[in-house]
């Protein structure tokens, strides 16, 4: 069973995993992870007050060292030209104004379609394309994980209760009790190698609760060269979003 706990700093919400061992005596350790978002090591004995103190002390830095609540690179307009990454790609984006009821997005031919009602301006348009964007994200993502799931699962052995595809802001994935595997729809973003590293450490979970040597080992067993794409992940992660 795993351990987690939320606490509001500011405008944003710290989801943090913890981890207790028997072996730490005192300190409460904590380390943010491109993949697993934040872990707080503690002893057995740690309360979850002082466990919940610990993480609110040092919010502001595991905000920056996150850099979650970065905007993407450069804030999307949303106009022609623009483009946003897709499977690793960036994909232009040309958007159009006319008599429509919503934003409507195609891709075809590696290039987003937008059609955009065109009573709305401002801050109101960028809001209603960034949603139908994230939209049209989890879709893909969904399809994405479940195809990379589909792969991987036989490798490893193990079969998920449920997949689904969230928007959290502070992890890529990550395993429930009771066998659901949930990931970040922003992985469609990201090259296929990556998510499939994310689908493969989160599988691995249903073996292994915890990040041990037992966990890294069967990783590496069915993907040599884990550590590079977790790596890259971790480089490209903050860059990932609408
Ligand atoms: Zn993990």
């Amino acid at each position: 069973m795993s351990e987690h706990g939320i606490v509001r700093y500011g405008n944003s919400d710290i989801c943090y995993t913890v981890i207790r061992s028997a072996r730490r005596k005192k300190t409460i350790e904590i380390t943010v992870d491109g993949a697993e978002g934040v872990l707080v090591a503690a002893p057995l004995a740690a309360s979850s007050d002082d466990i919940r103190n610990v993480v609110l002390r040092r919010a502001g830095w595991i905000l920056a060292k996150a850099n979650w609540d970065a905007p993407a690179a450069q804030p999307k307009h949303f106009i022609s030209g623009e483009t946003l990454p897709y499977l690793g790609r960036e994909v232009r984006m040309d958007v159009f104004h006319e008599d429509v009821p919503g934003v409507r997005i195609r891709f075809t031919h590696w290039a987003f379609d937008v059609r955009v009602p065109s009573d709305l301006d401002g801050e109101e348009r960028r809001e209603a394309i960034r949603s139908a964007f994230k939209r049209w994200y989890r879709r893909r993502a969904m399809d994405a994980v479940r195809k990379a799931a589909a792969r991987w699962q036989a490798q490893l052995g193990v079969c998920p209760a449920r997949i689904a595809v969230r928007d959290q802001r502070q992890r890529w994935g990550s395993c429930a009790p009771d066998g659901t595997l949930r990931f970040n729809w922003r992985i469609a973003m990201a090259e296929p190698l990556l998510l499939d590293y994310v689908v493969v450490h989160e599988l691995t979970h249903l073996l292994h609760r915890n990040h041990s040597r037992d966990f890294w080992a069967e990783v590496e067993r069915v993907m040599p060269e884990y550590r590079i794409r977790r790596q890259r992940l971790k480089e490209i992660g903050p860059r990932l979003s609408v």
